[in-house]
């Protein structure tokens, strides 16, 4: 099965083969600062599994443990739809909004929950990293 993710207006878009290696929900304030929302959600695949369409920019962060990510987001509309970290290469990470489908596979792993809004409560977790 194919998944498309693509960003609100329609010009970038990652076609994804087969289930996602893992998904997993991050509370870190970079990610509420990236998404604007109070949390992060993203969806990884291996790079073999993703077929890009559309031009993206790009824009690198450093993080807390010193590995970088690469952020790639529509040039138009400004949304991020997938990123890779050079700490986990040959895989790529996927928004898990930009497939815009409640079906989706739900999370497994959530990451810095100590920086998470106390209102918010994901289910069906079963990995905690922090
Ligand atoms: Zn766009
Ligand atoms: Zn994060």
């Amino acid at each position: 099965m194919t998944r498309t993710a693509s960003c609100p207006c329609g010009a970038l878009k990652a076609h994804c083969e087969g289930e996602p290696v893992g998904v997993s929900v991050c509370h870190c304030l970079e990610c509420q600062k990236r998404t604007g929302s109070a949390f992060g959600a993203q969806a990884r695949f291996r790079e073999e599994q993703v077929t890009v369409e559309g031009a993206s920019h790009q824009w690198s962060r450093t993080g807390d443990e010193g590995t970088s990510a690469t952020f790639e987001f529509c040039p138009t509309c400004g949304m991020t739809v997938m990123w890779r970290n050079d700490a986990m290469p040959g895989f790529i990470a996927v928004t898990v909004g930009a497939f815009a489908d409640p079906g989706f596979p739900p999370p497994k792993r959530v990451v810095y929950e100590t920086r998470a809004h106390p209102w918010v409560e994901v289910h069906g977790i079963e990995e905690r990293w922090d």
